[in-house]
């Protein structure tokens, strides 16, 4: 890896960085429910590219699935993200077993599709408790270790009811819109200290959420596909690599942003 200087011009060995900037060899990252969809291709792409990864989730079969076909390099633990008083004892669990943690993915989350006018507290509460709450207590404790260490990175995934008007998700859209909020103030607090926070904002992906969502409203699904300029639902794995360059020293000077992976949808028409 080769730098220009700014002082003399000099072209100079950058002997921080890696043979390949994109490889998360040796890294270990925390993937919240990583047992399927996004999460779980987060997971593949992650040790793909050489780094251990822990995923999490409610349903241990669903997790034991998943670390059998991610290989050795995956492991996993049951937890209910939304059990704010286990957060501290999940990251102190996964540094003693394993070592210092590299990255942290938030990609757990749930939706809810209603016409605003019947969303009751309970649901909106519901919502916001596993996609804001949750992920504020879990960041907090991995950046506290982080900030310590002066290194890290932490992912937040984010949605397209952040960028743009999607009616029936109000509670959903307000915890992605708060997510996109915390990053900005996380990336402004941590960067200084060596860790980054971003947030990748996925298009229509094709997974047990979006198929809930659509599979019963094709007009819905028509409207999301005539504004994405791509034509096509993403896959997982599209956010996997977006995810793996995001974490890996190739994105060494990104921080505070939101990358949409979407086909263009943000921007169609
Ligand atoms: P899935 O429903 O397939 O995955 C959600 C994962 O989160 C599951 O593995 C689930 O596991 C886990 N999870 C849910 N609640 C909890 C909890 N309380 N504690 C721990 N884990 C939990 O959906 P996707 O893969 O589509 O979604 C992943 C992320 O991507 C979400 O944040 C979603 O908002 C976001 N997203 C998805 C888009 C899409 O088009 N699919 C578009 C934009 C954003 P378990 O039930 O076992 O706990």
């Amino acid at each position: 890896m080769e730098h220009q200087s700014h002082t003399t011009g000099a072209t100079v060995a950058d002997h921080s960085q890696p043979a390949n900037v994109f490889s998360l060899e040796g890294k270990l990252a925390l993937i919240t429910g990583g047992g399927t969809g996004i999460g779980l291709e987060i997971a593949r792409c992650m040790t793909e590219a050489g780094a251990t990864v822990v995923i999490t989730g409610r349903r241990e079969e669903v997790l034991r699935d998943a670390v059998e076909n991610l290989g050795e390099s995956a492991q996993y633990i049951v937890n209910d993200i939304t059990d704010l008083s286990s957060i501290d004892g999940l990251v102190a669990q996964i540094e003693a077993a394993h070592g210092p943690l590299d990255i942290l993915v938030n990609n757990a989350g749930i939706n809810l599709k209603k016409p605003a006018l019947e969303v009751t507290d309970e649901e909106f509460s519901r919502i916001l408790h596993t996609n804001l709450h949750s992920v504020f207590a879990l960041t907090r404790a991995c950046a506290a270790r982080m900030v310590a260490r002066k290194k890290g990175v932490i992912l937040m995934i984010s949605s397209m009811a952040a960028y743009y008007g999607i009616d029936r998700v109000v509670a959903y859209a307000a915890s992605k819109s708060a997510v996109e909020g915390m990053v900005k103030v996380l990336a402004s607090e941590f960067s200084g200290h060596g860790v980054r926070v971003n947030a990748i904002a996925p298009g229509f992906i094709e997974t047990e959420m979006s198929r809930k969502a659509m599979n019963s409203d094709p007009d819905r699904r028509d409207r999301a596909m005539r504004r994405t300029p791509m034509g096509a639902f993403g896959q997982p794995a599209d956010i996997g690599h977006a995810a793996v360059f995001l974490a890996s020293p190739a994105a060494r000077y990104i921080t505070g942003v939101s990358l949409p992976v979407d086909g263009g949808n943000s921007i169609g028409f």
